[in-house]
């Protein structure tokens, strides 16, 4: 019999470790094995997204200029023979079994959707996939503008790719097709008429790298996001606020640009001017165009200042974008604008909601050395206002959606 390593044993004694899984693909792992008796084939995890500008742009074919989040949702899963999809989200503590010939526009709504539809939405693209058992489990904040749904939908779409023969490590093209399958399970199946940049995000980030995103032509370009060098860094300010008329709001928002586009005769506001945008006699559609078009601009003058290393001409950009998307586009709300107040006030570079809006996050670019002060500035102002306790956390540029355990051979 071996005798148990020494304890104090050198590293080269020690038993060889299996490298660390993200803590919810561990989660979700062993609920897989608790739910159904089994291993699971696969262990894919996808991760959520901080954007840094261009808020409301990509449904208007505009520029946005996101970093994917450390914090992953992971789906465990094995394939089934038959044609159903049984989903257990650990998160919530539900349980749904859905038949993938039951599934279409609208149907299943709610959190089974995002599963369920994506898993749909892959086959309605030509991927041949089928029934499956998933166990979900996941670390970023659900509903708080962090893009959990999109986190979800990409760890479904890597994990069943693997499972029906695709690549454990799908190439950009492939991911692509994979994001464009989750975007089209959240605006058919749940119904909720967001743009790509989630989804894009998740499938196709790459660790240390902020993603320039042209929704024109599709174009993705990874571009070094290494502010820690400077002594930087993006605080998150989770407000935990979710107002409920974000959802209706969305939608209404997309509709008034499109029909400012059809206004000015051009086919997405991408194409239009400030001059142009200006003209607008209707003075909500024109406080619309115009935070459209002004932050497509400074998304480009910040992809500029990273370039040149500006980093307070970055935090500027910030402010202006976070005061056109309370005034002109109309999506803040008071816990958003408190955050971005009182980070600023403890000097931030800069603070802007970040998402959708109607509560969730707000980000500061601040310096490392005043993170303490920022943070204790945004506590107290929460307090002051009579408002909840925000959760603050320090967002760095996370990997892409991938693959972390298989069974499986690969393909
Ligand atoms: P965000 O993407 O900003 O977190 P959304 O409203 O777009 O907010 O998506 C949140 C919804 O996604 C949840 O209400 C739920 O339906 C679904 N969802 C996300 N993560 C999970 C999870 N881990 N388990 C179950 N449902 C989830
Ligand atoms: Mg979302």
């Amino acid at each position: 019999m071996d005798s148990p390593a020494p304890l104090n044993a050198s590293p080269a004694d020690m038993p060889p470790r299996s490298p660390a899984l993200p803590e919810p693909a561990s989660a979700a792992q062993q609920g897989f094995i608790r739910h159904t008796a089994h291993s699971p084939e696969v262990v894919a995890v996808s991760p959520g997204r901080v954007n840094l500008i261009g808020e409301h742009t990509d449904y208007n074919a505009g520029l946005c200029l996101p970093i994917a989040l450390t914090q992953v949702t992971a789906a465990a899963a094995s394939a089934r023979t038959d044609e159903v999809v049984r989903i257990w989200s650990l998160d919530i503590d539900r349980h749904a079994a859905v038949a993938l010939a039951d599934v279409g526009e609208g149907k299943p709504r709610g959190w089974a959707g995002y599963v369920a539809g994506t898993v749909w939405a892959m086959r309605e693209a030509g991927i041949p996939v089928g029934g499956m058992d998933v166990v979900i489990s996941s670390e970023v904040p659900v509903g708080a503008g962090l893009s959990s749904s999109a986190a979800i939908e990409g760890a479904v779409a890597m994990a069943a790719f693997a499972l029906f023969g695709g690549s454990i490590d799908p190439d950009d093209d492939a991911r692509r097709t994979l994001a464009l399958a989750c975007q089209r399970a959240e605006n058919e199946v749940v119904g909720a008429p967001t743009g790509g940049l989630d989804q894009t995000t998740s499938l196709l980030a790459r660790p240390g790298h902020a993603l320039e995103l042209d929704f024109r032509d599709g174009g993705v370009h990874h571009t070094p996001f290494d502010i820690a060098a400077h002594g930087l860094e993006v605080l998150v300010i989770d407000t935990r606020a979710h107002h409920s008329l974000a959802d209706g709001q969305y939608g209404k928002r997309r509709a008034e640009c499109e029909e400012a586009a059809r206004l000015l005769g051009v086919e997405t506001l991408r194409e239009a001017s400030q001059d142009q945008v200006e003209g607008l006699t209707d003075g909500v559609l024109r406080r619309r165009a115009r935070h459209v078009v002004s932050e497509i601009a400074r998304v480009e003058a910040a992809v500029a200042a990273l370039e040149r290393e500006d980093f307070a001409e970055l935090g500027r950009l910030f402010d202006s974008s976070h005061a056109s998307l309370r005034d002109d586009y109309e999506v803040s709300c008071p816990e958003l604008d408190v955050a971005c107040e009182a980070a600023r006030g403890a000097g931030a570079l800069g603070a802007r909601m970040t998402g959708g809006g109607f509560g969730g996050s707000a980000i500061a670019l601040i310096e490392t050395s005043a993170r303490e002060a920022v943070e204790a500035a945004v506590r107290s102002a929460f307090a002051e206002a009579g408002l909840g306790e925000p959760n603050l956390f320090v967002a760095s540029p996370g990997a892409g959606a991938r693959v972390v355990l298989t069974t499986a051979e690969p393909q």
